[in-house]
């Protein structure tokens, strides 16, 4: 399935891409590599237990379809949307090289945003390898661990997952955990400040420790927190903490 596809590896990571994307390959590698090492230490990764991560940089749309349909085996409408730019499943992530970003996609490549994708992508594999059923796990808790630890979440960028939450929380417009958990959209705008807080609640071993233990999907009780207060809490800590946003 990757025959045209030449290797960039050190260590345990992988980057897999065709002729003319070697800037884009070194770059992807080199975040690759910073990034594994700090989430390693975050989620207290036993050493070597997540082996054979691979990100692959496909050249256009078509490419990307195929790869994430076949190889990764994830159902997506094809041809996908060209908000579409990357795709974790397993230790696998199919990006959308950057090179191709003006022709198959909404975005334009920035190297800073770029950089942050890569971590964004490489915190769903991390979750993917700890997470008891990852199946299960409520995409407002992936997104915005993702969106959190890549720190997305604090620059204003076409990734947009700040701005949403800022308007709202200015505005005295914050929904509600439960409205959240059923909008996707809602999901990426305000997950990262649900894990943010229970961060700056319970701790960062605490974060490690529900990816771990959280097998129904239940966050909540997960934490053993009563789901009424918790919301309560988190609801008058938003305007409080979003003067250090
Ligand atoms: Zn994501």
């Amino acid at each position: 399935m990757l025959d045209n596809y030449m290797t960039l590896a050190e260590g345990n990571l992988q980057v897999r891409y065709v002729e003319g994307d070697e800037r884009f390959a070194n770059e992807t590698l080199r975040k690759l590599m910073e990034s594994f090492a700090l989430l390693s230490e975050y989620f207290r990764l036993e050493e070597s237990s997540l082996q054979g991560v691979r990100a692959i940089l496909v050249p256009n749309r078509s490419e990307y379809d195929r790869l994430v349909v076949g190889l990764l085996g994830v159902d997506i409408e094809v041809p996908s949307n060209p908000g579409r730019v990357a795709q974790p499943q397993r230790t696998d992530i199919v990006f959308l090289s950057a090179s191709a970003y003006r022709q198959h996609s909404t975005y334009y490549y920035d190297a800073a945003e770029y950089r942050r994708l890569v971590v964004h992508e490489l915190v769903h594999v991390f979750e993917e390898h700890l997470s008891p059923d990852i199946e299960a796990s409520p995409r407002w808790w992936s997104e915005g661990l993702a969106a959190y630890l890549s720190g997305q979440w604090k620059h204003a960028d076409q990734f947009r997952f700040r701005q949403p939450a800022m308007d709202g929380i200015r505005l005295g417009s914050v929904p509600s955990i439960q409205e959240i958990q059923a909008d996707v959209g809602l999901c990426y705008d305000w997950g990262w400040t649900i894990v943010m807080f229970i961060e700056h609640t319970y701790g960062r071993d605490t974060i490690g420790k529900v990816v771990r233990e959280c097998r129904e999907g239940n966050v909540l009780a997960t934490l053993g927190d009563d789901p009424v207060a918790f919301e309560k809490r988190w609801r008058e800590w938003l305007p409080k903490e979003n003067r250090r946003f």
